[in-house]
């Protein structure tokens, strides 16, 4: 039985308080709150076996080796990939995106076309133009409608045989809405293009099955799920995997090493380059425990009840207008009130313990469509409540009284 009182005692982090008022913390979307699950396998890595992994005999290097392959077996389960070797640990989604563009620079020539949506953040945007400068290939974008939907007609017209690549984000971090993302996988592949979807937003909310969507890339970040920030993963197809060359060059990815010739190791180590952030993997494997231990269905039927709350309470706010209004929506509600800097309520709801994130959440295109330089942002983890959300809406309506 999911019981949210019982839940907020793992976060130690919600029983403090900012300017003298109880936290109420909702930049989940930004990062998420880590609970004492977590925090207790990171200090136990740090007490107790903090070594380097993969070369040493000795018995910390080998526990420390064990715990952190057994993460990646917990990310290969949680996503559902069919081997062990197909989850490459990065830094973040950031990095897992920069590491497929990179590769895709010896692949992609003049005139090929890669197609990117809308409503993607800056990380799923730089890294493709970049790529576009190395080879001569072409951008190309999805159209969004007013709803913050994307335009699957115009998705359809934008596919073609020149089409190699798709990127398109699951969830979209701006304004919380969930893309189609099956349908444009098989839409892509229809055309013999290659798809990644970045995971960010969707791994804190939705299990996602790699297998079953064919994806041939998924990315996510540990620290929107529970787990520490600098880590996350790359999915890969064994196939696509296979192909692409490494991204960085160093230690722990070879076979061997001579000036004349070196060999790159087998997956995953091929793009495994360096010491890796170990307890930061471990980390990641028991934040995956720790959300599979409450479940994601309870998850994100929870969170979608305070998504409608919230919907409902805000809009009784006169000239509060919101930005994302798709009916498949994940919990995050982006708003503005009429005539206000939404950085002067931010600053305001701060002031009241709450915390929201303001400006244009690293997706300006978006906030371009909409014509606004930014919105306020409340994005919701299962262990907020009501209560709070009945607090966030008296604080706008205090913003808006102070600001009008
Ligand atoms: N994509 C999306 C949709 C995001 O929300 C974020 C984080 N805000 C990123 C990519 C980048 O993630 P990270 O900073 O963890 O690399």
């Amino acid at each position: 039985m999911f019981n949210v009182e019982t839940i907020r005692k793992d976060f130690p982090i919600l029983s403090r308080k900012v300017n003298g008022k109880p936290l109420m913390y909702f930049d989940n979307a930004a990062t998420s709150q880590t609970p004492k699950q977590v925090i207790d396998v990171i200090v136990d890595y740090y007490s107790n076996y903090n070594a380097n992994i993969h070369r040493g005999v000795h018995s910390l290097s080998q526990e420390a080796t064990d715990k952190y392959e057994q993460a990646r077996h917990k990310i290969q389960k949680h996503f559902n990939a069919k081997f062990a070797h197909e989850i490459i640990f990065t830094s973040g989604t950031t990095h897992g995106i920069n590491l497929v563009a990179n590769g895709f620079s010896s692949i992609l020539k003049k005139g090929d076309e890669i197609i990117v949506s809308a409503l993607e953040h800056h990380s799923n945007i730089v890294p493709w133009q970049m790529l576009c400068e190395r080879t001569g290939a072409l951008l190309k974008v999805i159209p969004m409608n007013q709803e913050g939907e994307l335009v699957m007609t115009e998705y359809n017209k934008l596919l073609s045989k020149n089409t190699k690549l798709v990127f398109v984000n699951h969830i979209s971090n701006a304004l919380g809405t969930i893309n189609p993302i099956e349908y444009i996988i098989e839409k892509a592949h229809q055309v013999g293009a290659a798809v990644l979807i970045d995971g960010a937003q969707s791994c804190p909310h939705i299990k996602p099955d790699v297998q079953a969507l064919d994806v041939d890339f998924y990315v996510a970040s540990a620290h929107k799920m529970c787990g520490p920030t600098g880590e996350g993963m790359l999915y890969g197809k064994e196939s696509w995997l296979k192909k692409l060359p490494p991204y960085q060059g160093g230690g722990e990815m070879i076979a061997e090493v001579t000036f004349e010739k070196t060999t790159y190791a087998d997956l995953p180590h091929k793009f495994e380059a360096g010491t890796p952030n170990i307890c930061g993997g471990i980390a990641f494997g028991a934040a995956i425990d720790y959300m599979n231990s409450i479940g994601f269905d309870v998850i994100s039927k929870y969170e979608h009840e305070l998504l409608e709350y919230a919907t409902s309470q805000l809009s009784q706010i006169d000239g509060l207008k919101f930005y994302g209004t798709s009916k498949n929506k994940a919990s995050v509600v982006s708003f503005n009130l009429e005539g206000i800097h939404p950085y002067d309520v931010g600053t305001i709801l701060d002031k009241l313990g709450i915390a929201v994130r303001t400006g244009h959440h690293c997706a300006q295109p978006i906030m371009d469509y909409f014509k606004i330089p930014g919105t306020v942002r409340a994005s919701f983890a299962f262990y907020n409540t009501k209560e709070e959300i009945d607090a966030l809406v008296t604080g706008v309506k205090k913003a808006k009284m102070m600001l009008s």
